[in-house]
């Protein structure tokens, strides 16, 4: 099971490039400096959060300093704030009544707090939970924002990114990407903690060896030209990286440092394929297109450039990487795990045949694995992957 949704999580995870373009393409980073702590909007996933629960014990910093002792407490829309109650038996008192709330965890436990008490996550650093105006006709939103130590959030995502099995030299690669990530979002950015940035969720999976890892890097970051470098990353590459350009068009062109290598690391990955789908041919044809999809050009590592697709009368070109995204988003991100895939039409259905997890850019952090088992440095592996970038010098 666990297995299953850290490669569900992992789909998820390289979903993130599509919007980290958006982002990233359109303007160099020119901050050097990482931010010492971040804010995080929380349960970003959820669409609308109308109550948000939290574990005790913890302490109420704003308005009126309080300590909360074991429990479970929900806050709820208040009018003009939120008020707090104790979950549980008849009607409970109001502990606080404010705009927004801002808590921090009592003792060395973090502070578990959820958009339902069945999804609690425990985090590390303050949470202000406060009330967003709400959209004519709509139910008040809740939001709850996490102050967070950048080391914390870098450890978090990392752990999130990988499994126990991952060696520590591909565990110190993937912080050194993290850190490179933060570093052009200025001093105290706020980010979101889903795939639109990078995945948070929380201290638990801070593990031990992940906090070794983060530690011996130090806020390094990966280089180009004397600038953190765009870097992306993905699950399995399945033999071979591809060139940014490829996979992400022409805004990719001037990131010279994500090029295509030959990646012969990643068969311990669960994904490394082939991954063989069979879709109904009605839902292929109402979702996606109305017959097979025309590839018009492959990158030398077998991923589509491009393709054209017709439906209902009319023809689409789109690249090999916005029709992934579109099949993951229709048909299921288990569909086609990786952007190195094939459709044919079979009978009553499609299929759709695809190797390797995510979108082929960058990293491989299957790969990273298989070297670290080698027994290659984290600056090994990212000289790999990244050959024209390199580490900061400290
Ligand atoms: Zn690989």
């Amino acid at each position: 099971m666990a297995l299953i949704l850290s490669l569900y999580m992992r789909m998820f995870l390289t979903v993130g490039a599509k919007v980290a373009i958006a982002l990233c393409l359109l303007s160099l980073p020119s901050a050097k400096a990482n931010p010492s702590s971040l804010y995080v909007k929380l349960f970003q996933a959820r669409p609308l959060v109308s109550s948000i629960f939290v574990r005790g014990p913890f302490v109420i910093v704003n308005p009126t300093r309080t300590v909360i002792n074991d429990g479970v407490f929900e806050f709820t829309d208040a009018g003009r704030g939120i008020v707090l109650r104790k979950v549980g038996g008849k009607r409970q008192k109001e502990i606080v009544r404010a705009p927004y709330v801002v808590m921090a965890n009592r003792g060395s436990e973090p502070l578990a707090i959820g958009p339902d008490q069945a999804h609690m996550r425990k985090y590390y650093g303050e949470i202000t939970v406060k009330k967003e105006p709400a959209e004519p006709g709509k139910p008040a939103q809740l939001t709850a924002l996490n102050l967070v130590d950048s080391f914390n959030y870098v450890s978090s995502v990392v752990g999130g990114e990988t499994t126990p099995q991952f060696g520590k030299e591909a565990l110190k690669a993937m912080a050194v990407l993290v850190y490179t990530r933060l570093a052009p979002k200025g001093k105290h950015p706020t980010v979101s903690d889903t795939t639109d940035e990078m995945v948070y969720l929380g201290a638990e999976h801070e593990r031990p060896e992940v906090i070794d890892a983060v530690n011996e890097i130090d806020r390094v970051k990966l280089l180009y030209n004397g600038r953190p470098a765009q870097v992306f990353f993905h699950a399995c590459c399945a033999g071979r990286t591809s060139d940014g350009v490829d996979i992400f068009g022409k805004g990719a062109k001037s990131l010279v440092y994500l090029k295509g290598v030959r990646c012969d690391y990643c068969k311990g990955s669960p994904l490394f394929g082939p991954t063989v789908k069979k879709i109904p041919a009605a839902i292929f044809e109402r979702e996606i297109a109305g017959s097979e999809p025309k590839v018009l050009e492959k990158d030398n590592a077998e991923r589509i450039v491009s393709a054209e697709i017709s439906k209902g009368g009319r023809t689409e070109v789109l690249s090999g990487y916005q029709l992934w995204l579109r099949i993951g988003q229709k048909l299921g991100w288990d569909k086609a795990p990786g952007t190195r895939y094939e459709i044919k039409r079979t009978g009553s259905a499609y299929t759709i045949k695809s190797s390797g997890g995510g979108h082929g850019v960058g990293l491989c952090q299957w790969g990273a694995q298989g070297l670290s088992r080698q027994g290659k440095s984290h600056a090994e592996i990212l000289k790999f992957y990244f050959p024209s970038a390199s580490l900061e010098r400290r």
